[in-house]
């Protein structure tokens, strides 16, 4: 059979998910395509439908719908259900049901990166209060993360993500800043969007790094960063890691791991990481020249 994969959202301009998934496709021999469908939210549920008829075979669904598809399958599983929050579609009979593969992406993208094990109740800091950091905050859980301080731009939002987080059980504070969400961590997980993007303008770049470098600096001397953001490839918040002699990843390995166990869930097949790392990287490598 030839395999119909594909990505609900808006906009999907420079989606490194085509690459990812073609290159899943090939190295499990595999045919098939995986397809940009740009939604708005009123079509939103007329795309799931589609895969319930079984006009397609597996969707991914990112920003700005992982929240609002809930409301258009007929069953969460595992973390999706935890966090209200899904990522991948999957077709089980005549039923969608919604996975979650961003917060197990996450956690083996850490662990692979850091060669981490078990946190042992380390403290954990998140920057940002989005689906990101929400996926972040079941991550660090899974981590053996301690306390867990989620800091946002706007505060408001940071807290109602922390009633949501301690609501299902999580051992999550509010901080009043990013500094304060920082001191004495021993991990970072920045799931904001700060920083996106920043490589194209040296005066953006610099503006950020007054922001990201005293958030560093308050970290554990031997802390580790790691960026859900993963364009630029190197982004100011693994720069300002560096340059402070900590250890740091972006959220490349993550977007391919919660790629692979997508792909997993739809297919049966487990790709091997490298070619779909490569594909990437490629991708990520032309798009570079395209940024605004
Ligand atoms: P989202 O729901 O739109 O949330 C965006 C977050 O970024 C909010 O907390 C927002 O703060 C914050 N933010 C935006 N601009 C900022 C700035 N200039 N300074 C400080 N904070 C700023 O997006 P999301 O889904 O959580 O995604 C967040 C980031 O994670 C995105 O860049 C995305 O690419 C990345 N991500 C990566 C992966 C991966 O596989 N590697 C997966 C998911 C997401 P306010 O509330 O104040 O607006």
């Amino acid at each position: 059979m030839a395999w119909r994969l594909g990505l609900l959202g808006h906009p999907l301009g420079h989606s490194l998910s085509p690459a990812i998934h073609e290159a899943a496709l090939a190295a499990c021999g595999l045919t098939g395509e995986y397809v940009l469908y740009e939604v708005d939210a009123p079509a939103l549920a007329d795309a799931v439908e589609r895969l319930r008829r079984g006009e397609r075979d597996g969707l991914n669904v990112t920003i700005p719908h992982k929240v609002a598809v809930v409301h258009a399958v007929d069953g969460l599983a595992g973390a999706a259900a935890a966090l209200g929050a899904v990522n991948t579609l999957v077709r089980d009979g005549g039923r969608v049901v919604g996975h979650n593969t961003d917060v197990g992406g996450l956690v083996r993208a850490v662990r692979e990166a850091f060669s981490l094990g078990d946190l042992r109740g380390e403290p954990v800091a998140i920057v940002g209060a989005g689906g990101a950091a929400r996926a972040a905050a079941l991550a660090a859980a899974q981590l053996g993360a301690g306390v867990v301080r989620i800091a946002n731009r706007t505060p408001d939002r940071a807290r109602d993500l922390v009633l949501a987080l301690v609501g299902a059980g999580l051992r999550v504070e509010l901080a009043p800043d990013f500094v304060a969400a920082a001191r004495g961590a021993a991990l970072l997980l920045q799931a904001s969007s700060l920083g996106l993007g920043l490589a194209a303008t040296a005066a953006a770049w610099a503006t950020a790094m007054l922001t990201i470098e005293p958030v560093i600096a308050a970290l554990a001397p031997d802390a580790k960063v790691f960026d859900l953001v993963y364009r630029p490839e190197v982004t100011p918040w693994c720069a300002a890691a560096h340059a402070s002699g900590r250890r740091a990843a972006s959220g490349l390995g993550m977007l391919v791991h919660q790629a692979a166990d997508a792909f997993t869930l739809w297919t049966g097949h487990t790709p091997p990481r490298a070619p779909l790392l490569a594909a990437a990287q490629a991708a990520l490598a032309r798009s570079a020249t395209v940024l605004p």
